[in-house]
């Protein structure tokens, strides 16, 4: 095969892709139908490249991001071929299969099948473990044009020989890298040797390590290459910004703030499964709408929440980081980090769940001192300082002396807060969620006699001290609200009355 990423965006449409309609694509009408009835009219650099290159035939390898519109760039001119050449499948034999890191993602794409796909006379299939196996059975009796599958589970079926790759003719790899990330290789390549050798292969990844190369070269015959203009990231797209919290204030502060704005659909990210629990019933507590998806949850149960939340009857949504990959809801306008992630990454990760396909969106971090360190490497990873705002009206319920302060939990630090303490590789499962230290002057529960209260209301409070300096992190000088001259140190200190001006 050619080098897979040397030729970028080559192809002779790409030169005028801008102008293109759907309609200039060579798509079936039930198609075009389809795709109008979901009202978009324009493609996107993904699709204006990636589906002539498809429908062709050959193979594909293409460096696109989520959210630049790459699942409908590979599912329309894939429904297109299947059509073209109408063959009924035996029951439980594919002839698409589109292989995916997560449960989620699974989910999502398949609605797209589906989406893309209901002017036709093509069954889909979704697979992913974590979810009873009898259904899948069942399916997989049947007749099955396009299946979609998590590795795991997909092999698992291979293993009893429910189901049959040996029709496979379109093989499409999605999230190539976080599959292989999430140390899917192994899964990956015993799937392959059950595939037939000719085939027509698609492989999208969002960044191309040296894996993913031997991967596409092993894999692509003389594929098409597409590199799209990398869509504004979202750190470009997104509006950011830091409230300087104590952690223990940080529910009610949120609760203020889902008021304040009206915010109708906010996705909130927690470190831990437990952390996701306890807010979403203190929210609910509080008269919020809200649930929490992580992978304790049941999928039945994940894949309610999801539905609630997309259409508006859960106003808040809480996963974790895992959880809410692939999480994919049109225009999801604000996105809440109740913790910063201690993975620079997935920052970026989180805050792409809003500002997508060009839409508009805000990303709102709440900031305890512990998490400085965190904060900083965020702020070098996307070379910019992110606004530190202060919370109009927001003044923490007070509590009464003598009163034992919840814990908060919080997870393990992994090395120096941000100092590259990387959980790379995290596998299948979530981040440990074994209980951290109390945080900022939050007495210990259970440690008898605990002192009242920790600091006073402290930064999101208007009162409150100021936020730090953009200078102390390292980043450059947001144009907000937040240039002040006391170092990020002070903001935090346990010690009541340090906290506040
Ligand atoms: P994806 O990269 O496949 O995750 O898609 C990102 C988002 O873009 C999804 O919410 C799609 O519904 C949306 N989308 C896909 N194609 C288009 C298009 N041509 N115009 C506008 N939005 C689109």
């Amino acid at each position: 095969m050619s080098s897979p990423v040397s030729s970028q965006g080559a192809t002779p449409a790409a030169a005028d892709a801008a102008s293109l309609k759907f309609t200039d694509l060579g798509l079936a009408a039930p198609l075009l139908k389809a795709v109008a009835d979901t009202g978009y009219t324009t493609p996107t650099p993904i699709q204006a490249q990636g589906i002539p290159l498809v429908l062709k035939g050959g193979d594909l390898l293409a460096a696109a991001q989520t959210g630049t519109g790459k699942t409908a760039g590979f599912t329309l001119p894939i429904l297109h071929r299947l059509t073209e050449k109408p063959v009924t499948p035996k029951n439980g034999r594919p002839r698409c299969l589109i292989l995916v890191p997560t449960r989620e993602l699974a989910a999502q794409v398949e609605e797209s099948v589906r989406t893309y796909g209901k002017y036709l006379n093509l069954k889909s299939m979704v697979m992913f473990g974590g979810v009873n196996i009898n259904p899948q059975f069942a399916a997989l009796r049947g007749r099955v044009d396009i299946l979609v599958a998590t590795p795991g589970r997909l092999l698992d079926h291979v293993g009893q020989q429910t189901v049959d790759l040996s029709g496979v003719e379109i093989l499409v790899l999605d999230e190539a890298d976080r599959m292989l990330d999430m140390g899917f290789i192994h899964d990956i390549k015993k799937v392959l040797s059950r595939l037939p050798r000719q085939r027509q292969t698609l492989l999208y990844s969002a960044t191309f390590s040296d894996e993913i190369k031997t991967l596409a070269n092993g894999l692509l015959n003389n594929p098409g290459c597409i590199e799209v203009a990398r869509r504004n990231t979202p750190t470009e797209l997104v509006q950011q910004s830091v409230h300087l919290v104590p952690q223990i204030h940080k529910k009610d502060l949120l609760a203020h703030l889902i008021r304040q704005h009206n915010w109708q659909q906010v996705l909130v990210f927690t470190r831990t499964k437990h952390g996701a629990n306890k807010l979403a019933e203190k929210l609910v507590k509080d008269g919020i709408p809200a649930a929490a998806i992580h992978g304790n949850k049941s999928q039945a149960a994940r894949t309610r929440a999801l539905a609630q939340f997309k259409d508006y009857s859960l106003q808040v949504l809480v996963a974790t980081d895992i959880a809410a990959r692939g999480i994919d809801i049109d225009q999801l306008p604000q996105v809440v980090n109740f913790e910063l992630p201690n993975v620079p990454e997935d920052y970026v990760h989180r805050i792409g769940r809003t500002g997508r396909a060009g839409s508009a969106g805000a990303a709102v971090s709440l900031v305890d001192s512990e998490e400085m360190g965190y904060l900083r490497d965020i702020e070098r990873l996307i070379k910019r300082g992110i606004a530190r705002v202060e919370v109009e009206g927001f003044v923490p319920p007070e509590r009464p002396a003598g009163a034992l302060i919840e814990r908060e939990e919080r997870p393990p630090r992994q090395g120096r807060p941000g100092g590259g303490g990387q959980n790379r590789g995290q596998g299948r499962g979530q981040q440990s969620g074994r209980p951290g230290k109390p945080t900022g002057s939050a007495p210990r529960s259970g440690s008898g006699g605990a002192k009242p209260t920790g600091p006073k209301p402290a930064v999101a409070n208007p009162r409150g001290p100021r936020p730090a300096p953009a200078a102390a992190t390292g980043a450059p000088t947001p144009n907000r609200r937040e240039s002040h001259n006391r170092p990020a140190a002070a903001l935090f200190s346990a010690k009541p009355g340090k906290g506040e001006r």
